[in-house]
């Protein structure tokens, strides 16, 4: 089946066009500052092809007008797309898994939005906009946060005061989770049936854990919002809550100032001073940078101590699986983090772990008690995958 995935943000609309069966991406591509000055379309095509196009994108609904022109140009125009999946940031307590779009899962992606206000609006409006443009075209939600839903209540429930967590829907909802289910059902058919404990290591420039047992997700580190859990590009991770009091308080610092301080400017970005991308922090490390050693250090202490807790949620784990940019690409890192878990009888294979390749690989030693993988993520076919099986059905 031919499905357009649409991942939109708040002034940002990417879209890959690919087929589930050959998993061939005949076209990807992001339209970028919507609503902004300066606002362009990046597009690749299959055969290599790139183009830039500066064009005002004064809306959503401009940018998906565009969109669907550029496609055609390039051979598929609406009537050769048979689907559309769209990547809902919140899917709350309505999306324990993925639906197809109709006037009442349109009315919960927005009655669930002030969890996500930056994206779920967006994205609401993406799809009521394809939804009138391309009627006869299905479209589906597929909600980063389903795959969480289903974590035991004792994992996902938060100590606070029930009066208050039930009137505002408080949870640990987790993020990624589109991409967790898929690296569980890569690592599975890879090792062939035989992962039955995962501890799934979405590392990028957001970063989560997952536990899954026997495919059912038993926690996540990301809770209410993706600020939770890990040391992140930008983002600080678990701190101590009272932290937000005291910059309040004593610092002198809005609740948005706070906001954005611990979403955009801490994490690795803040440890490093020099950059949110591991690439240039490797870089500088290696040179010297004392802070840059730290910032690595401690990123890969949190993790350690984070996949021990995944693992301890599941009563021990069989596998890990390490994915997307700094979890496939970075040997280091990699290293550093097995480190960190040696005395749980994790042992990589030095040589393995620096062979690059886009397939899912061993990079633990035969000896290792846990087996450690590197499975590339890929959230736009598990979008299409579920458009699939939802719109033939
Ligand atoms: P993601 O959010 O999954 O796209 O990951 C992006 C992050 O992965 C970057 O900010 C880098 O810190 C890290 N990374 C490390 N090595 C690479 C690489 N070779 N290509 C892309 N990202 C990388």
């Amino acid at each position: 089946m031919r499905v357009l995935v649409i991942n939109a943000g708040s002034s940002s609309l990417k879209y890959q066009l690919l087929d589930t069966k050959t998993k061939e991406i005949f076209a990807k591509g992001n339209c970028e500052r919507i609503g902004i000055d300066g606002a362009f379309i990046g597009h690749e095509e299959h055969d290599g092809g790139k183009q830039k196009l500066e064009v005002a994108l004064p809306d959503h609904r401009t940018a998906i007008k565009l969109v669907f022109e550029i496609l055609a140009a390039a051979g598929f125009d609406s009537g050769a797309i048979e689907g559309i999946g769209h990547r809902v940031v919140q899917g709350g307590w309505y999306f324990p898994e993925s639906k197809v779009v109709t006037n009442e899962t349109l009315g919960w992606v927005r009655e669930v939005a002030p969890l996500a206000p930056l994206h779920n609006y967006a994205e609401a409006d993406v799809i009521e906009i394809c939804r009138e443009l391309f009627p006869s075209i299905g479209n589906v939600i597929v909600a980063d946060t389903s795959f969480h839903y289903h974590i035991p209540e004792k994992a996902w429930r938060y100590a606070l005061p029930r009066d208050v967590v039930d009137r505002l829907h408080i949870r640990k909802y987790g993020a990624h989770g589109t991409s967790h289910r898929y690296i569980w059902r890569t690592a599975n058919e890879f090792l062939k049936g035989e992962v039955h404990r995962l501890v799934s290591c979405h590392l990028g420039s957001g970063a989560s854990l997952s536990a899954i047992k026997d495919g059912r997700d038993m926690d996540t580190t990301m809770g209410l919002t993706p600020l939770d859990g890990l040391i992140m590009g930008t983002r600080c991770g678990s701190i101590d809550p009272a932290t937000v009091c005291y910059l309040v308080r004593e610092g002198g610092y809005t609740i948005d100032e706070v906001d954005t301080m611990m979403n955009k400017q801490s994490g690795l970005r803040a440890l490093s001073a020099v950059s949110s991308d591991s690439r240039d922090i490797e870089e500088a490390a290696e040179r010297g940078d004392r802070n840059c050693q730290m910032a690595l250090d401690m990123f890969c202490y949190r993790a350690g101590q984070l996949i021990a807790e995944m693992a301890q949620s599941m009563h021990g784990f069989d596998t890990m699986a390490f994915s997307a940019g700094i979890g496939e690409n970075s040997d280091v890192l990699r290293a550093g983090v097995a480190r960190e878990l040696e005395w749980l009888g994790v042992s990589l294979d030095p040589k393995k772990n620096e062979l690059r390749s886009d397939d899912p690989r061993v990079i633990s030693t035969d000896d290792s008690k846990i087996k450690v993988l590197v499975v590339p993520t890929n959230e736009e076919l598990m979008i299409a995958l579920d458009v699939e099986e939802l719109l033939h059905s």
